[in-house]
């Protein structure tokens, strides 16, 4: 353990269980020193987080569904009153109705396209909203998107379209928080077996792929993904913003398929 983080305060928002990118990046902050708040979403999310939390040295655990937004206001009161400042903030928050993560984009609902877009993609705007008054210090930002993205997945669908819009809005922020210090990036991960992720069609035909035809032949951790957030939430990465790093063993710079690739 470092002392990269010491002395900085982070909010990490998108803790669902141990195999949450969220808690791998929680954990590689707290391992340099930093000291960290969770928001978990319902009821149901608390009893998994507070361990989680408390296994890291914080009791900061506080309730936020982002398409409320007296509920983000009230997280971000609690912050306030509780530490006064921010320097850090993780947002890991992704959702789409699974039936539509399947098949074809074209069907995809208004309903579905609304809520995907609000909580996927404008939620990080609303937050950002948020923490901009805490970070008067200046701050780094953080969210978590995908290749789908960048080129067209099976069955991503919508959520292709969400990242696209908030991989767009990562740039937006960078301009508009940029002369407070504040930075704006995004990690673009791999495929990682998570909750969210098991609403995905195919996904295990998904990590394979990946796996085969990666250049590192391999898919990537949430401990790895925590490490290059780790340098964009620290002071390594002071002079990186409207950044979007992958994380993804390489994958996102092969053309074709490994020609040495067995079947999947
Ligand atoms: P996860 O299920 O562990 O985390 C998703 C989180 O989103 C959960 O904690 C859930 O509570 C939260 N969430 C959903 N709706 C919410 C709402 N209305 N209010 C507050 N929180 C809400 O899965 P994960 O894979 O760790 O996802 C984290 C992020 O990483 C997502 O943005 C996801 O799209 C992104 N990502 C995942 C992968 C992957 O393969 N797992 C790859 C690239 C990017």
């Amino acid at each position: 353990p470092g002392a990269l983080m010491a002395g900085k305060r982070g909010l990490i928002m998108g803790v669902a269980n141990n195999r949450s990118i969220a808690w791998g990046i929680a954990q590689a902050c707290a391992n340099h020193g930093a000291e960290l708040a969770f928001t978990y979403q319902g009821d149901a999310l608390k009893k998994r987080v507070e361990p989680l939390a408390s296994s890291v040295g914080s009791n900061l655990v506080l309730p936020c569904d982002v398409t409320d937004a007296a509920s983000i206001d009230a997280a971000f009161e609690e912050l306030s009153r509780t530490w006064g400042g921010l320097d850090f903030l993780v947002h890991a928050i992704a959702y789409s109705d699974k039936d539509q993560l399947t098949g074809r984009y074209v069907d995809t609902t208004p309903d579905n396209f609304a809520k995907s877009l609000q909580v996927s993609c404008y939620s990080f705007t609303a937050i950002a909203q948020r923490a901009e008054r805490l970070m008067t210090d200046g701050g780094s930002l953080l969210t978590l998107t995908y290749y789908g993205a960048e080129k067209v997945m099976p069955h991503y669908n919508v959520m292709g379209v969400a990242k696209a819009a908030l991989e767009a809005s990562v740039r937006y922020l960078a301009v508009d928080l940029g002369e407070k210090n504040i930075r704006v990036n995004a990690v673009s991960a791999g495929p990682i077996r998570t909750l969210a992720a098991s609403g995905i069609g195919d996904f295990r035909y998904i990590l394979k792929w990946n796996e085969y035809n990666s250049p590192l032949r391999r898919v990537v951790t949430i401990e790895e993904v925590g490490d290059s957030a780790l340098w964009l939430l620290s002071d390594l990465g002071r002079a990186v913003t409207g950044e979007i790093v992958h994380v993804d063993s390489g994958y996102h710079v092969v053309g074709m398929k490994n020609p040495d690739a067995p079947d999947i």
